[in-house]
């Protein structure tokens, strides 16, 4: 995949690309919500479609796919970014579904990480089509990318993913890396099923310079699956795993916002991380604000309401809207999650759905 500068190379459903302001944009009062808490990070979904089907996140024939003509365009992509930046937003983080098999990612890349005010733009992805454009995303400004695999195992990957794509997403790990990109692996784990895959991913991140992030199963599939009892918790990941690799030693000064909790190897050699958020919930440092790829502002993966950003962009309303819907979404923020709350309503959409 190169990288296009110019709109007319943008597919179909990627409209183009208005041109870029000289000017910086005016501000816009910073996104703090009813608990004080700062949004600084903004993580986009390009698109619910996905090229692998993890048993745990989406049906083999997933039901419908958004229309294309629902999909946000670069240019309204780029748009709320700036309003964002403006207001304080400096994390991008892009994902999907799957966000490399959104055409021309890397030119949206490129658009946004250059916007004033942002200052860190990373990816999740599956790492399937990774190695034919790690060198692109790099050349757009990406340094970190997050690349989710389950299992080292090529059996088990094709029972998880229902796909045989293990050699390829190694090879999009390897080439990633080459090109320069910091590279994090994300690991769901379900209750009674992924116990196997912790020591062999453990022993390939300790072994490679990675850090490997343990996931917790949470109620965002779209295939009604969850239940507590599938829940691997984190207390028990890291019992099987000082059980096997020895002592596990809390990792002191990590950032007190980011999701993962980081433990190094006691023998000072790699570390793990892990993401407890039904068991240990981040909300309280939560510095998150989502964009679904149909343009639906998000304060939370497991909100139930969304504000309809798409309509204010398309109906050609200014800046002062959507700045008022970034505001008026974090204001509705609520102060937790309800994960464990007896009267858990899972949101309408999963996490393909949201995005990651
Ligand atoms: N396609 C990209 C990827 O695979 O990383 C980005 C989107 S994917 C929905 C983001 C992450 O969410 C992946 O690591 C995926 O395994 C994880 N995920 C999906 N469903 C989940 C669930 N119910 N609980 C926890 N993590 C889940």
């Amino acid at each position: 995949m190169s990288i296009s500068t110019f709109d007319d190379r943008i597919g179909p459903w990627c409209a183009p690309i208005r041109p870029v302001q000289a000017k910086s944009p005016r501000s816009a009062p910073r996104l703090i919500d009813r608990c004080g808490r700062v949004h600084d990070c903004l993580r986009i979904s390009v698109t619910d479609r996905c090229n692998i089907r993890c048993f745990y996140c989406m049906p083999d024939i997933p039901e419908d796919h958004l229309p294309r003509t629902d999909i946000l365009t670069f240019g309204e992509i780029e748009r709320v970014v700036r309003r964002a930046a403006a207001a304080g937003v400096r994390k991008l983080r892009f994902t999907g579904g799957e966000p490399l098999v959104r055409k021309d990612l890397p030119v949206l890349l490129r658009r946004v990480a250059g916007i004033p005010g942002i200052e860190e733009v990373a990816l999740t992805t599956n790492g399937v089509l990774l190695a034919g454009c790690a060198a692109d995303l790099y050349a757009a400004g990406i340094r970190r990318i997050n690349v989710h695999l389950d299992t080292l195992d090529a059996t088990r990957y094709r029972t998880i993913t229902r796909r045989d794509e293990l050699s390829r997403v190694m090879a999009g790990i390897d080439a990633a890396r080459g090109a320069g990109l910091s590279v994090k692996i994300n690991a769901v784990m379900v209750k009674g099923f992924s116990e196997p895959d912790l020591h062999a991913l453990a022993g390939f991140g300790r072994a490679n310079g990675i850090e490997v992030r343990f996931i917790e199963f949470m109620p965002l599939d779209a295939c009604g699956l969850w239940e507590m009892g599938k829940v691997l918790p984190m207390s028990e990941m890291l019992r099987i795993l000082s059980k096997d690799a020895g002592p596990l030693v809390p990792v002191r000064g990590a950032d007190r916002r980011a999701p993962a909790v980081e433990y190094r190897f006691a023998d000072g050699c790699g570390k793990v991380a892990f993401i407890a958020s039904v068991t240990r919930p981040f909300c309280g440092n939560c510095n998150r604000l989502r964009l679904t790829a149909d343009g639906k502002l998000r304060y939370c993966l497991f909100a139930v309401e969304e504000t309809d950003l798409r309509t204010i962009l398309r109906q050609g309303d200014g800046d002062e809207d959507i700045d008022s819907a970034l505001r008026e979404t974090v204001g509705a923020k609520w102060a937790r999650h309800q994960i464990q709350a007896d009267a858990l309503v899972p949101p309408p959409r999963g996490m393909c759905g949201i995005g990651g």
